[in-house]
Protein backbone atom coordinates (compact mmCIF):
# COMPACT_ATOMS: atom_id res chain seq x y z
CA UNK A 1 0.00 0.00 0.00
CA UNK A 2 3.14 2.30 -0.58
CA UNK A 3 2.72 3.86 3.27
CA UNK A 4 -0.79 4.64 2.38
CA UNK A 5 -3.94 3.38 2.92
CA UNK A 6 -7.09 3.39 0.04
CA UNK A 7 -10.13 5.53 1.82
CA UNK A 8 -13.12 3.19 1.17
CA UNK A 9 -15.15 5.32 3.71
CA UNK A 10 -17.94 6.92 2.28
CA UNK A 11 -16.88 10.21 2.03
CA UNK A 12 -14.67 11.62 2.60
CA UNK A 13 -13.35 9.42 -0.72
CA UNK A 14 -10.13 9.04 -2.86
CA UNK A 15 -10.10 12.26 -5.00
CA UNK A 16 -8.37 12.11 -8.29
CA UNK A 17 -4.57 13.56 -8.42
CA UNK A 18 -5.90 16.56 -11.01
CA UNK A 19 -8.94 17.53 -8.59
CA UNK A 20 -6.22 17.42 -5.98
CA UNK A 21 -3.34 19.66 -7.73
CA UNK A 22 -6.06 22.25 -7.93
CA UNK A 23 -6.18 22.33 -3.94
CA UNK A 24 -2.23 23.31 -3.96
CA UNK A 25 -2.02 26.07 -6.83
CA UNK A 26 -1.54 29.97 -5.66
CA UNK A 27 -4.78 31.03 -4.48
CA UNK A 28 -6.20 33.74 -6.63
CA UNK A 29 -8.35 36.96 -5.90
CA UNK A 30 -12.17 35.81 -6.14
CA UNK A 31 -12.93 38.56 -8.78
CA UNK A 32 -9.78 37.57 -10.84
CA UNK A 33 -10.96 37.04 -14.67
CA UNK A 34 -10.00 33.19 -14.68
CA UNK A 35 -11.95 32.86 -11.50
CA UNK A 36 -15.00 34.51 -12.48
CA UNK A 37 -14.87 32.52 -15.66
CA UNK A 38 -14.62 29.07 -13.59
CA UNK A 39 -17.06 29.69 -11.19
CA UNK A 40 -19.24 30.35 -13.56
CA UNK A 41 -19.01 27.43 -15.91
CA UNK A 42 -19.14 25.49 -12.36
CA UNK A 43 -22.60 26.99 -11.82
CA UNK A 44 -23.32 25.32 -15.32
CA UNK A 45 -21.63 22.28 -15.41
CA UNK A 46 -23.85 21.41 -11.45
CA UNK A 47 -26.64 21.92 -13.50
CA UNK A 48 -25.75 19.63 -16.24
CA UNK A 49 -24.54 16.83 -13.14
CA UNK A 50 -27.54 17.45 -11.68
CA UNK A 51 -29.94 16.14 -14.76
CA UNK A 52 -31.20 19.85 -13.81
CA UNK A 53 -31.40 22.48 -16.50
CA UNK A 54 -33.97 24.42 -15.79
CA UNK A 55 -32.63 24.89 -12.20
CA UNK A 56 -31.02 27.36 -10.19
CA UNK A 57 -28.10 26.46 -8.84
CA UNK A 58 -26.35 27.36 -5.89
CA UNK A 59 -22.37 26.77 -4.62
CA UNK A 60 -21.95 27.66 -0.86
CA UNK A 61 -18.84 27.35 1.34
CA UNK A 62 -20.11 24.95 4.05
CA UNK A 63 -20.93 21.18 4.34
CA UNK A 64 -23.80 19.18 3.36
CA UNK A 65 -25.48 19.98 6.26
CA UNK A 66 -25.14 23.76 5.54
CA UNK A 67 -27.08 22.45 2.51
CA UNK A 68 -29.83 21.41 4.37
CA UNK A 69 -29.81 24.18 6.91
CA UNK A 70 -29.95 26.41 3.39
CA UNK A 71 -33.08 24.56 2.40
CA UNK A 72 -34.85 24.77 5.60
CA UNK A 73 -34.36 28.36 6.60
CA UNK A 74 -35.30 29.82 3.19
CA UNK A 75 -38.63 27.17 2.54
CA UNK A 76 -39.81 26.56 5.74
CA UNK A 77 -41.81 29.08 7.15
CA UNK A 78 -43.18 28.59 11.30
CA UNK A 79 -46.39 26.25 11.00
CA UNK A 80 -45.67 24.46 7.40
CA UNK A 81 -45.91 21.17 7.55
CA UNK A 82 -43.23 19.20 6.36
CA UNK A 83 -43.19 15.01 5.79
CA UNK A 84 -39.48 13.79 5.84
CA UNK A 85 -39.41 9.93 3.68
CA UNK A 86 -36.69 8.57 6.66
CA UNK A 87 -34.11 5.98 5.64
CA UNK A 88 -31.69 6.55 8.94
CA UNK A 89 -29.73 9.02 10.19
CA UNK A 90 -29.80 11.78 8.03
CA UNK A 91 -33.48 11.58 7.80
CA UNK A 92 -33.40 12.29 11.85
CA UNK A 93 -31.50 15.21 10.78
CA UNK A 94 -33.14 17.00 8.13
CA UNK A 95 -36.67 16.55 10.50
CA UNK A 96 -34.63 18.44 13.49
CA UNK A 97 -33.54 21.05 11.03
CA UNK A 98 -36.78 21.38 9.71
CA UNK A 99 -38.12 21.93 13.18
CA UNK A 100 -35.37 24.35 13.71
CA UNK A 101 -37.32 26.71 11.76
CA UNK A 102 -40.58 26.41 13.01
CA UNK A 103 -41.87 23.08 10.43
CA UNK A 104 -44.74 20.42 11.89
CA UNK A 105 -42.34 17.77 10.91
CA UNK A 106 -43.72 14.39 11.09
CA UNK A 107 -41.40 11.50 9.45
CA UNK A 108 -42.51 8.05 7.37
CA UNK A 109 -40.18 5.83 8.77
CA UNK A 110 -40.15 1.72 7.61
CA UNK A 111 -37.94 -1.08 9.36
CA UNK A 112 -34.12 -0.70 9.52
CA UNK A 113 -33.21 -1.43 6.09
CA UNK A 114 -35.97 -0.36 4.52
CA UNK A 115 -37.53 2.61 2.98
CA UNK A 116 -41.42 3.38 3.19
CA UNK A 117 -43.15 2.95 -0.59
CA UNK A 118 -45.47 4.65 -2.90
CA UNK A 119 -48.60 3.63 -1.45
CA UNK A 120 -47.40 4.10 1.99
CA UNK A 121 -46.39 7.70 0.82
CA UNK A 122 -50.02 8.02 -1.45
CA UNK A 123 -51.19 7.25 2.29
CA UNK A 124 -49.39 9.81 4.22
CA UNK A 125 -49.88 12.50 1.71
CA UNK A 126 -53.68 11.89 1.86
CA UNK A 127 -53.73 11.87 6.13
CA UNK A 128 -52.33 15.47 6.09
CA UNK A 129 -51.61 18.56 3.93
CA UNK A 130 -47.73 19.34 3.94
CA UNK A 131 -45.57 21.55 2.40
CA UNK A 132 -42.75 20.19 1.45
CA UNK A 133 -41.73 16.49 1.00
CA UNK A 134 -37.82 15.28 2.24
CA UNK A 135 -36.14 12.27 1.17
CA UNK A 136 -32.63 11.02 1.49
CA UNK A 137 -31.56 9.36 -1.95
CA UNK A 138 -29.10 7.42 -0.20
CA UNK A 139 -29.30 7.20 3.21
CA UNK A 140 -24.98 7.17 4.83
CA UNK A 141 -26.26 5.08 7.95
CA UNK A 142 -27.68 2.25 6.44
CA UNK A 143 -27.11 2.06 2.47
CA UNK A 144 -30.58 2.27 1.85
CA UNK A 145 -31.38 4.06 -1.51
CA UNK A 146 -34.72 5.98 -1.74
CA UNK A 147 -37.03 5.75 -5.33
CA UNK A 148 -36.69 9.42 -5.42
CA UNK A 149 -37.77 8.48 -9.56
CA UNK A 150 -41.28 7.05 -8.04
CA UNK A 151 -41.60 9.09 -4.41
CA UNK A 152 -41.28 12.56 -5.29
CA UNK A 153 -43.53 12.65 -8.93
CA UNK A 154 -46.12 11.28 -6.28
CA UNK A 155 -45.50 14.30 -3.64
CA UNK A 156 -44.94 16.65 -6.18
CA UNK A 157 -48.70 15.47 -7.60
CA UNK A 158 -49.65 16.20 -4.30
CA UNK A 159 -48.55 20.01 -4.33
CA UNK A 160 -45.30 20.07 -2.02
CA UNK A 161 -42.22 20.58 -2.49
CA UNK A 162 -40.10 18.25 -3.04
CA UNK A 163 -36.38 17.82 -1.56
CA UNK A 164 -33.68 15.51 -2.33
CA UNK A 165 -31.07 15.05 0.26
CA UNK A 166 -28.03 13.86 -2.59
CA UNK A 167 -25.23 13.77 -0.21
CA UNK A 168 -24.50 10.34 -0.45
CA UNK A 169 -25.68 9.92 -3.93
CA UNK A 170 -25.57 12.81 -6.25
CA UNK A 171 -23.38 11.85 -9.43
CA UNK A 172 -22.72 8.56 -8.49
CA UNK A 173 -26.38 6.98 -7.86
CA UNK A 174 -28.97 7.74 -10.98
CA UNK A 175 -31.22 11.23 -9.72
CA UNK A 176 -32.63 13.18 -12.70
CA UNK A 177 -33.67 16.31 -10.87
CA UNK A 178 -35.26 17.87 -13.55
CA UNK A 179 -37.76 14.89 -14.76
CA UNK A 180 -38.11 13.80 -11.53
CA UNK A 181 -39.68 16.67 -9.88
CA UNK A 182 -37.27 17.32 -7.38
CA UNK A 183 -37.34 20.93 -6.41
CA UNK A 184 -34.05 20.79 -4.23
CA UNK A 185 -31.62 18.48 -4.84
CA UNK A 186 -28.60 19.18 -2.36
CA UNK A 187 -25.42 17.71 -2.02
CA UNK A 188 -21.71 18.34 -0.91
CA UNK A 189 -18.18 18.10 -2.07
CA UNK A 190 -16.93 14.92 -0.69
CA UNK A 191 -18.20 12.12 -2.02
CA UNK A 192 -19.30 10.94 -5.44
CA UNK A 193 -18.61 14.84 -6.71
CA UNK A 194 -14.85 14.16 -5.73
CA UNK A 195 -14.03 17.35 -4.22
CA UNK A 196 -12.36 17.82 -0.33
CA UNK A 197 -14.86 18.37 1.92
CA UNK A 198 -16.00 22.38 2.36
CA UNK A 199 -19.00 23.21 -0.57
CA UNK A 200 -22.58 22.69 -0.63
CA UNK A 201 -24.01 22.48 -4.02
CA UNK A 202 -27.57 23.02 -4.36
CA UNK A 203 -30.57 23.42 -7.23
CA UNK A 204 -33.77 25.27 -6.49
CA UNK A 205 -36.48 24.78 -8.85
CA UNK A 206 -38.71 27.45 -10.37
CA UNK A 207 -41.90 26.27 -7.67
CA UNK A 208 -38.93 26.54 -4.93
CA UNK A 209 -37.47 29.84 -5.57
CA UNK A 210 -40.85 31.01 -6.17
CA UNK A 211 -41.78 29.71 -2.37
CA UNK A 212 -39.15 31.18 -1.14
CA UNK A 213 -40.24 34.63 -2.72
CA UNK A 214 -43.11 34.43 -1.18
CA UNK A 215 -42.05 33.93 2.22
CA UNK A 216 -43.66 36.70 4.63
CA UNK A 217 -40.84 36.75 6.93
CA UNK A 218 -37.17 37.01 6.68
CA UNK A 219 -34.88 34.13 6.40
CA UNK A 220 -33.31 33.87 10.09
CA UNK A 221 -29.96 32.32 8.91
CA UNK A 222 -28.45 35.05 7.40
CA UNK A 223 -25.34 32.82 5.70
CA UNK A 224 -27.90 31.09 4.50
CA UNK A 225 -30.01 33.50 2.69
CA UNK A 226 -30.82 33.39 -0.81
CA UNK A 227 -31.38 36.80 -0.87
CA UNK A 228 -27.64 36.82 -0.38
CA UNK A 229 -26.54 34.57 -2.57
CA UNK A 230 -28.56 34.62 -5.65
CA UNK A 231 -27.30 37.77 -6.83
CA UNK A 232 -23.48 36.27 -6.76
CA UNK A 233 -24.59 33.12 -8.49
CA UNK A 234 -26.43 35.23 -11.18
CA UNK A 235 -23.26 37.52 -11.39
CA UNK A 236 -20.74 34.43 -11.32
CA UNK A 237 -23.14 32.93 -14.51
CA UNK A 238 -23.02 35.97 -16.24
CA UNK A 239 -19.21 36.16 -16.00
CA UNK A 240 -18.73 39.43 -13.75
CA UNK A 241 -17.75 38.96 -10.24
CA UNK A 242 -19.35 39.63 -7.30
CA UNK A 243 -19.15 39.28 -3.42
CA UNK A 244 -21.05 38.49 -0.63
CA UNK A 245 -18.78 36.18 1.51
CA UNK A 246 -15.68 35.00 0.14
CA UNK A 247 -16.08 32.06 -2.26
CA UNK A 248 -13.72 28.97 -1.11
CA UNK A 249 -11.60 29.53 -4.54
CA UNK A 250 -9.11 26.49 -4.60
CA UNK A 251 -12.24 24.34 -3.76
CA UNK A 252 -14.15 26.07 -6.59
CA UNK A 253 -11.00 25.23 -8.89
CA UNK A 254 -10.80 21.94 -8.15
CA UNK A 255 -14.71 21.39 -8.32
CA UNK A 256 -14.12 22.53 -11.51
CA UNK A 257 -11.61 20.18 -12.48
CA UNK A 258 -14.39 17.55 -10.75
CA UNK A 259 -17.47 18.46 -12.79
CA UNK A 260 -15.44 18.25 -16.19
CA UNK A 261 -13.96 14.55 -15.20
CA UNK A 262 -17.86 13.49 -14.56
CA UNK A 263 -19.09 14.74 -17.67
CA UNK A 264 -16.47 13.60 -19.43
CA UNK A 265 -17.45 10.18 -18.23
CA UNK A 266 -21.05 10.96 -18.90
CA UNK A 267 -23.54 10.49 -16.38
CA UNK A 268 -25.55 7.65 -17.79
CA UNK A 269 -21.93 5.66 -17.83
CA UNK A 270 -21.19 6.76 -14.18
CA UNK A 271 -24.29 5.69 -12.93
CA UNK A 272 -24.16 2.44 -14.64
CA UNK A 273 -20.39 2.01 -13.57
CA UNK A 274 -21.27 2.86 -9.80
CA UNK A 275 -23.99 0.11 -10.26
CA UNK A 276 -21.67 -2.63 -11.50
CA UNK A 277 -18.97 -1.65 -8.81
CA UNK A 278 -21.12 -2.24 -5.91
CA UNK A 279 -22.68 -5.00 -7.46
CA UNK A 280 -19.12 -6.35 -7.74
CA UNK A 281 -18.50 -5.37 -4.28
CA UNK A 282 -22.07 -6.85 -3.23
CA UNK A 283 -21.50 -10.11 -4.57
CA UNK A 284 -18.30 -10.60 -3.17
CA UNK A 285 -19.51 -9.71 0.64
CA UNK A 286 -22.06 -12.64 0.23
CA UNK A 287 -19.33 -14.85 -0.86
CA UNK A 288 -17.64 -14.16 2.17
CA UNK A 289 -21.14 -14.68 4.05
CA UNK A 290 -21.46 -11.43 5.16
CA UNK A 291 -25.12 -10.28 5.27
CA UNK A 292 -26.44 -6.55 4.06
CA UNK A 293 -28.35 -3.85 6.05
CA UNK A 294 -30.53 -3.02 3.13
CA UNK A 295 -33.54 -5.55 3.17
CA UNK A 296 -33.28 -6.19 -1.10
CA UNK A 297 -30.46 -5.60 -3.68
CA UNK A 298 -33.57 -3.04 -5.46
CA UNK A 299 -32.83 -0.93 -2.11
CA UNK A 300 -28.99 -1.12 -1.86
CA UNK A 301 -27.52 2.10 -2.82
CA UNK A 302 -24.82 1.81 -5.73
CA UNK A 303 -22.32 4.28 -3.19
CA UNK A 304 -22.13 2.37 -0.49
CA UNK A 305 -22.30 -0.58 1.43
CA UNK A 306 -23.45 -1.71 4.75
CA UNK A 307 -22.64 -4.96 6.01
CA UNK A 308 -23.36 -6.50 9.55
CA UNK A 309 -20.46 -8.64 10.95
CA UNK A 310 -20.72 -11.82 10.96
CA UNK A 311 -21.04 -14.13 13.67
CA UNK A 312 -18.23 -14.24 15.96
CA UNK A 313 -16.90 -10.48 15.11
CA UNK A 314 -17.54 -7.24 16.22
CA UNK A 315 -16.26 -3.51 15.75
CA UNK A 316 -12.43 -4.56 15.94
CA UNK A 317 -13.15 -5.67 12.68
CA UNK A 318 -12.60 -1.83 11.12
CA UNK A 319 -9.55 -1.51 12.26
CA UNK A 320 -8.22 -5.05 11.65
CA UNK A 321 -9.56 -4.19 7.94
CA UNK A 322 -7.27 -0.63 8.82
CA UNK A 323 -4.17 -2.64 9.48
CA UNK A 324 -4.67 -4.85 5.98
CA UNK A 325 -4.23 -1.27 4.37
CA UNK A 326 -8.38 -0.64 3.61
CA UNK A 327 -10.03 2.02 6.07
CA UNK A 328 -13.52 1.42 6.10
CA UNK A 329 -16.50 2.85 8.62
CA UNK A 330 -18.19 1.57 11.16
CA UNK A 331 -21.84 1.71 12.25
CA UNK A 332 -23.67 4.92 12.30
CA UNK A 333 -27.51 4.09 13.05
CA UNK A 334 -28.10 4.51 16.45
CA UNK A 335 -29.82 1.32 16.80
CA UNK A 336 -27.79 -0.63 15.58
CA UNK A 337 -24.31 0.81 14.98
CA UNK A 338 -22.50 -2.02 16.94
CA UNK A 339 -23.70 -4.29 14.26
CA UNK A 340 -22.35 -3.48 11.20
CA UNK A 341 -19.85 -0.99 9.35
CA UNK A 342 -19.67 0.52 6.34
CA UNK A 343 -17.46 0.87 2.78
CA UNK A 344 -17.76 3.59 0.38
CA UNK A 345 -17.73 2.87 -3.34
CA UNK A 346 -18.14 6.17 -5.43
CA UNK A 347 -16.64 8.91 -7.30
CA UNK A 348 -13.36 7.87 -8.50
CA UNK A 349 -13.44 3.99 -7.32
CA UNK A 350 -12.30 1.41 -9.59
CA UNK A 351 -12.42 -2.64 -9.87
CA UNK A 352 -9.02 -2.51 -8.16
CA UNK A 353 -10.47 -0.87 -5.31
CA UNK A 354 -12.83 -3.71 -5.39
CA UNK A 355 -10.92 -6.17 -5.32
CA UNK A 356 -8.48 -4.83 -2.75
CA UNK A 357 -11.31 -3.78 0.10
CA UNK A 358 -12.60 -7.54 -0.43
CA UNK A 359 -9.25 -8.92 0.30
CA UNK A 360 -8.63 -6.75 3.04
CA UNK A 361 -11.92 -7.80 4.70
CA UNK A 362 -11.00 -11.79 4.22
CA UNK A 363 -8.05 -11.23 5.48
CA UNK A 364 -9.15 -9.00 8.65
CA UNK A 365 -11.74 -11.60 9.25
CA UNK A 366 -9.51 -14.56 9.18
CA UNK A 367 -7.23 -12.38 11.94
CA UNK A 368 -10.47 -12.24 13.85
CA UNK A 369 -11.44 -16.06 13.56
CA UNK A 370 -14.04 -16.09 11.06
CA UNK A 371 -13.05 -18.37 8.05
CA UNK A 372 -14.30 -18.31 4.58
CA UNK A 373 -13.30 -20.09 1.78
CA UNK A 374 -9.71 -19.17 0.92
CA UNK A 375 -10.30 -16.22 -2.10
CA UNK A 376 -14.00 -16.52 -2.35
CA UNK A 377 -14.85 -12.67 -2.03
CA UNK A 378 -12.63 -11.56 -4.57
CA UNK A 379 -13.48 -14.82 -7.12
CA UNK A 380 -17.52 -14.03 -6.42
CA UNK A 381 -16.59 -10.15 -7.50
CA UNK A 382 -14.50 -11.17 -10.51
CA UNK A 383 -16.61 -13.46 -11.87
CA UNK A 384 -19.20 -10.55 -11.39
CA UNK A 385 -17.28 -8.19 -13.54
CA UNK A 386 -16.41 -10.74 -16.21
CA UNK A 387 -20.25 -11.75 -16.05
CA UNK A 388 -19.35 -15.02 -15.12
N1 LIG B 1 -26.76 13.80 4.27
C1 LIG B 1 -26.16 12.65 4.01
C2 LIG B 1 -26.92 11.58 3.30
C3 LIG B 1 -24.83 12.46 4.37
O1 LIG B 1 -24.21 11.31 4.11
C4 LIG B 1 -24.13 13.49 5.04
C5 LIG B 1 -22.69 13.33 5.46
N2 LIG B 1 -22.28 12.06 5.76
C6 LIG B 1 -24.82 14.68 5.30
C7 LIG B 1 -26.12 14.80 4.89
C8 LIG B 1 -24.16 15.81 6.01
O2 LIG B 1 -23.07 16.26 5.28
P1 LIG B 1 -21.82 16.96 5.99
O3 LIG B 1 -21.17 15.93 6.84
O4 LIG B 1 -20.97 17.37 4.83
O5 LIG B 1 -22.35 18.10 6.77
Amino acid sequence: MKGRKLLMIPGPIEFTPEVLNEMARPTTSHVSPDFIACFGECLEMTREVFLAPSAQPFIVAGTGTFGMDMVASNLIEPGDRALVVNTGYFGDRMGDILSRYGAEVDHLRAGIGEVADEDELREALKAKEYTLVSMTHVDTSTAVMTDVGTLAPIAKAAGCLTVVDGVCGTAGAECRTDEWNIDVHLTASQKAVGVPPGLSLLTFSEDAMDKFRERDEPVANYYADIDNWLPIMEAYESRSGAYFGTPAVNLIYALHVSLKQILAEGMDERFARHERLAGAFRAGAAAMGLEMLPASEKEAAPTLSALYYPEGTDASLCPAIADEGVMVATGLHAEIKEEYFRVGHMGDCNESDILSTLGAIERALSSRGYTCSAGSGVQAAQDFLTGK
